[in-house]
């Protein structure tokens, strides 16, 4: 059975991700940050993982340190066998507008969106040279295309993730390891949720489609871009924003 790895799939997009992969066949090794409250909504993603036939663990994992990782991708291998898809979710927001944003603020979304995407990259890369086979997922941001005010920071880290993905899929295209980048746009989630209406209104005018998306529509692009289907794509970024920009 092959294995997908998605971090922060505990809620919002990730826990969509999980299992709309488990759904696909995938055995699932589902990653949260190391809190109870993580804990316990990973362990309900596992179940309705599972409601699927297929095996879903949980891992605790910070992303954005590196030896949580390497310790993760071991207990992956050796729980589930193998890693076939990775999906690099894990993120967060600290927004501000650059004069009022700390020094702590920037370098916390860029730990958690940007290295850890570093961290995951080092230690699941050798797992899929072995394998011969590979696919990554990366989930970046529309801010990180074409920058946003407020997020300096987030739109810095998402930007990296558009160019880390490309030089991956140049490095890796050889060894049968592909890897891409989805760039949604506003999505439903706890993470959009928190955002003031007004701005929420205002945002969707720019919007073609005049709605948000939904974690769904972004969890079936993932399950193309791991799958056979996407044989040949590696190195895109597929934005998926209902056409925020054009
Ligand atoms: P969310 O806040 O609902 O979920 C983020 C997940 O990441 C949570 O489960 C959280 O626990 C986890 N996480 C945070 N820090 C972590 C760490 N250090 N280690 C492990 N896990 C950690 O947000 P979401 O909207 O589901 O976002 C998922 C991804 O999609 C993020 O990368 C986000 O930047 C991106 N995204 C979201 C939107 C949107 O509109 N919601 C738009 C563009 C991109």
């Amino acid at each position: 059975m092959a294995v997908a790895l998605i971090t922060g799939a505990s809620q919002g997009i990730g826990a969509c991700i999980a299992k709309r992969l488990a759904k696909d066949g995938f055995d699932v090794a589902i990653n949260h940050f190391p809190s109870e409250e993580s804990a316990a909504k990973a362990l309900e993603v596992a179940k309705e993982c599972e409601a699927f036939g297929v095996k879903a663990v949980c891992f605790a994992a910070d992303v954005s340190k590196m030896a949580e990782c390497e310790e993760m991708v071991k207990a992956v291998k050796e729980q589930l066998g193998s890693i076939d898809a990775l999906v690099n979710n894990a993120g967060i927001t600290r927004d501000k507008l650059l004069a009022r944003m700390s020094e702590d603020e920037y370098d916390a979304v860029i730990a958690v969106n940007q290295k850890s995407i570093f961290n995951m990259l080092k230690n699941v890369c050798p797992v899929m040279m072995k394998q011969k086979h590979g696919r990554i997922v990366n989930i970046a941001s529309v801010a990180g295309l074409y920058g946003n005010p407020g997020q300096i920071n987030y739109s810095a880290s998402k930007g990296a993730v558009i160019s880390m993905t490309k030089t991956v899929a140049k490095e890796y295209g050889r060894k049968n390891i592909t890897c891409n980048a989805v760039a949604p746009g506003f999505i439903h989630t706890p993470m959009t949720d928190v955002l003031a209406e007004d701005y929420k209104t205002k945002m969707l005018e720019a919007v073609a489609m005049r709605r948000y998306g939904e974690p769904e529509e972004v969890a079936s692009v993932v399950s193309f871009l791991v799958s056979e289907d996407s044989s040949y794509v590696t190195g895109q970024v597929i934005e998926i924003s209902g056409g925020l920009s054009m």
